[in-house]
């Protein structure tokens, strides 16, 4: 018998591959609005473009700032660093952004098929802290929403990841108890900290094998290794 019933997936850099995705993005942006005129190139708008979101993010969680003022503050803020005041463009890169983003669909390497084969087994889930609308036509867009049975954002949730109550929540809304669960993500402290957290077993997407000092948790640098893990757990 199989131990577990349940997968449950982050998407961004887990499934999805954020990184290139982001880029194509601000390549299309730095283009479609000329912003030549600001930035020196499509990474520098990236760059200065990520270094704003953590804090809106902690704002928006917060409850200090809702979902449409923090989505504008990522482009106002970013403008503002290179001393540029134009809400109006703020808001129609905001527009464009949020238009454009879904539309990338660069996966992670062996998700696909990683998905394709684990569905035959397992139910899949999404564990996403984003928004409804834009997770939900990622996973459209990008081909795999016929492996998933159902996505959990922090947006529908009204709490992210890593707090307990938000995986309590899929649990709940599953009608499953932990053991029966898996959770595969690619940030330690929000997927995999929160899942051990309420003691839901985890592995570490780690692409890039970074070091931790908790050597016991399961690590992959490879989504394929999740074919071997868990079919010879039957
Ligand atoms: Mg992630």
């Amino acid at each position: 018998m199989k131990k577990y019933q349940h997968l449950f997936f982050d998407l961004d850099s887990t499934l999805w591959d954020y990184d290139h995705n982001l880029a194509q993005t601000m390549e299309f942006l730095f283009s479609e609005f000329q912003l030549n005129k600001y930035f020196h190139s499509p990474k520098e708008l990236q760059r200065i473009y990520l270094s704003q979101c953590s804090d809106l993010w902690r704002q928006y969680y917060s409850r200090k700032i809702g979902r449409n003022q923090m989505l504008l503050l990522r482009f106002l803020n970013t403008l503002q660093e290179i001393k540029c005041n134009d809400n109006d463009l703020a808001q129609r890169l905001t527009a464009a952004h949020i238009e454009n983003t879904p539309k990338q669909c660069q996966l992670i390497d062996g998700a696909t098929e990683v998905l394709k084969e684990l569905s035959i087994l397992y139910q899949i889930h999404i564990i996403t802290n984003g928004f409804t609308a834009i997770q939900t036509k990622k996973i459209e867009n990008c081909g795999i929403k016929p492996y998933i049975t159902k996505v959990f954002t922090s947006e529908a949730i009204r709490c992210p990841k890593p707090n307990k109550y938000f995986f309590e929540y899929a649990l709940k809304s599953l009608h499953t108890s932990k053991e029966n669960c898996l959770v595969i993500g690619d940030n330690f402290k929000t997927d995999i900290q929160g899942a051990q957290n309420i003691k839901i077993d985890a592995i570490w997407f780690n692409p890039e094998k970074k070091k931790i000092e908790d050597s016991t948790t399961k690590q992959i640098s490879d989504l394929k290794e999740l074919l071997s893990i868990l079919q010879l757990i039957q």
